[in-house]
């Protein structure tokens, strides 16, 4: 097991197979590495599945137990169900990320490839407030939910980034997720120092979680990260929230790989990639060690002057006086 100076073991990959990708989310910070490409940009950068599977087999070695892929938008690539089938000779816990369009048509051969959950990011269920903060169509993403029920990708996690423009939207999103109990609602805080100066867009997360609190039916804490569940019915809704938290930053398990096949040991850092590309297996091992052993977490450790977590409310008394959502 990897396990770096500050005792964390690594038990997570996340890899992300593209920078390229068919929306253009007006907060995207594409895993860290800057703005998406477009679909048809050049992409011979890109890993190919064989390079995929090596990293896998090493991972497994190091006893990484879950792999996840995300891009820019991983079903851009048409050998993901290639890839999914390679990475799970040697690891079964194989999940995915994506924006949703392309899903419908693919969920199948991903469940056939052996791919086991999926997340879906969804911000809001109002088509103009999706395509004006997604850059696309939102009726293809609720066909590709539907499709990854039927074929049991489950539990099919909603990802929906909090910021200004998505905070009134919640409630909906609470009240869609109840209807099904292999539907699950992850709100994600909106990370503004990967996207440049667009600070006003950050709500207060806290003030989110005290609504959620206050209006949830039940709350339980799951041992992980210690983050809380809050359940609205049969409706399952979890914070992610990353920002300005050292504790989230004390319980992150994961590494990551790039389009390229560099290791990078932080979702907010560029300072830290290992290249693994035509490696040695031994001098791949060493790879992995040596972005572990660089690893800290990036609140407290990495960064240790940054602001107190509570920022802008204004935009959560609106979400305080909305219903609490039907059953
Ligand atoms: N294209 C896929 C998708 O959108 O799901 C996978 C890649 S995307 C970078 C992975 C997740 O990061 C998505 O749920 C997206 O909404 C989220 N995300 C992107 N930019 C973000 C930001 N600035 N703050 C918080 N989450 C962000
Ligand atoms: Fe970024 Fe994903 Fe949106 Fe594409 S769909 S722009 S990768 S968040």
């Amino acid at each position: 097991m990897l396990i770096d100076s500050t005792g964390r073991p690594v038990t997570d990959l996340r890899i992300s197979v593209t920078k390229r990708c068919n929306f253009s989310c007006i907060y995207c910070h594409d895993e860290g590495l800057g703005p998406v490409a477009s679909p048809r940009s050049p992409h011979a950068e890109e890993m190919s599945p064989l390079e995929v599977e090596r990293l896998v087999e090493v991972a497994r070695e190091f006893e990484i137990r879950s792999i996840k892929f995300t891009g820019g938008e991983p079903l851009v690539r048409a050998d993901l169900e290639e890839i999914v089938a390679r990475t799970v000779r040697h690891v079964a816990d194989v999940s995915l990320t994506t924006n949703g369009s392309m899903l419908a048509k693919r969920a199948e051969g991903l469940r056939n490839a052996g791919l086991k959950r999926v997340n879906v990011s969804i911000d809001a269920l109002d088509p103009a407030a999706f395509h004006e903060i997604r850059g696309g169509s939102l009726t293809p993403v609720l066909r590709g939910i539907e499709e990854a029920l039927r074929v049991g990708l489950t539990p099919v996690k909603l990802n929906m980034v909090v910021f200004r423009k998505t905070v009134d939207h919640i409630p909906e999103l609470i009240r869609f997720v109840a209807r099904n109990d292999r539907l699950r609602l992850q709100l994600i805080q909106f990370m503004p120092e990967l996207v440049g100066p667009k600070t006003d867009w950050a709500v207060d997360i806290d003030a989110v979680k005290a609504w959620l609190e206050r209006r949830a039916d039940r709350v339980l804490v799951r041992e992980m990260h210690h983050r809380r569940i809050y359940r609205f019915g049969r409706a399952e809704v979890e914070v992610v929230d990353p920002v300005y938290n050292a504790e989230f930053c004390r319980n992150c398990h994961r590494i990551r790989v790039t389009h390229q096949g560099e290791l990078k040991g932080c979702l907010n850092r560029n300072d830290d990639l290992v290249p693994t590309r035509g490696l040695s297996d031994s001098a791949l091992r060493a790879a992995f060690r040596k972005v572990v052993a660089e690893r800290v977490p990036y609140y407290g450790g990495y960064v240790t002057n940054y602001p107190a977590r509570s920022a802008a409310t204004s935009p959560l008394i609106q979400l305080a006086r909305t219903d609490p959502p039907e059953e």
